[in-house]
């Protein structure tokens, strides 16, 4: 049984880099006659962009995307995180946290993966805080390691490069690393297909699974879109929305970007056609094992 999922934060409307990865994870979803979930990651209350959600919902319904079961909200799924750190604080592998940005700034030495390593100053208080809080998980000695589908070994030491990372945040939201990873279990996802720039989170996902008791999916990062400058597109490098208008010529270049070779002869072929070449001929094996790639925009 394959469950795969498409799993869209609403920050704005989808762009060629979230086509990629909606596509790659639908493809090998259905030539694996798996389910497709879609999922809005809209924990990010700030950062969500009003409409945004019925937006990429449209667009997906737009450009020939049919998903299982209806679409799961992470902003409605609280409960489920709170238990998840409920039951990490029961093993005391959590912690609260006080600290400040310029706190951590002044008195952390050690840059890993995504900036400063957190010192752990709270870890060692003897007091514990009463005030506005985050929770950090303690990250232990071990390497975690893991093969991905597309990339192939990747391998990361949690304590070193990432330290001891955030779960609830002090405005009390759950992290994303939290929560993706309990809709994941959550929702059975069997197979993870999306975005290399998550493949550094990967290992701190699986560390999450392990203390949870979840199983680990199979994972497969395919490269992300960038512009000249190696930024992956987004909303902040003012990636341009996807049109209906353009849909059949924006799913063949996301084939192509993907590394499966469709015909020239249908380059100017209708959507359905696009489609069914993609689900007769979708190689997983066929997507470049890199991290990025760089399009013209
Ligand atoms: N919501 C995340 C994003 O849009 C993707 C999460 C995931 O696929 O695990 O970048
Ligand atoms: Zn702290």
């Amino acid at each position: 049984m394959y469950i795969g999922r498409f799993a869209p934060s609403p920050t704005g409307p989808m762009h060629f880099g979230s086509l990629v990865a909606a596509v790659a994870s639908f493809c090998e979803a259905r030539v694996n006659q798996g389910r497709w979930l879609v999922r809005m990651e809209d924990l990010d209350k700030p950062r969500e962009i009003q409409g945004a959600a019925d937006t990429i919902l449209k667009q997906l319904a737009a450009f020939g995307f049919e998903w299982d079961d209806t679409v799961v909200y992470q902003s409605q799924r609280s409960e489920l995180y709170a238990d998840a750190l409920n039951q990490l604080n029961n093993k005391q592998l959590i912690y609260p946290c006080t600290c400040t940005r310029k706190e951590i700034a002044d008195s952390s030495t050690a840059f890993g993966i995504d900036g400063r390593i957190y010192p752990q100053t709270c870890l060692h208080k003897a007091t514990k805080p009463n005030t506005a809080i985050a929770w950090r998980i303690k990250t232990h000695d071990a390497t975690i390691s893991f093969h991905d589908k597309i990339q192939h070994g990747v391998q990361q030491h949690i304590g070193l490069d990432v330290g001891d990372f955030i779960l609830k945040r002090a405005d009390g939201l759950f992290a994303y690393q939290l929560a993706v990873v309990v809709d994941d279990a959550a929702q059975g996802i069997t197979h993870i297909v999306r975005g290399a720039d998550l493949l550094n989170s990967t290992p701190r996902q699986i560390y999450l699974q392990q203390e949870l008791g979840f199983p680990t999916p199979q994972y497969a990062h395919v490269p992300v879109a960038a512009n000249a400058n190696h930024e992956k597109l987004s909303k902040q490098t003012l990636a341009k929305p996807i049109e209906i208008g353009t849909a059949s010529q924006l799913l063949y270049d996301a084939l192509c970007f993907l590394g499966q070779q469709p015909p020239a002869s249908i380059s100017t072929a209708p959507l359905n056609t696009i489609w069914q070449w993609a689900l007769a001929y979708w190689s997983i094996l066929a997507v470049p094992q890199t991290k990025q790639i760089i399009i013209a925009s």
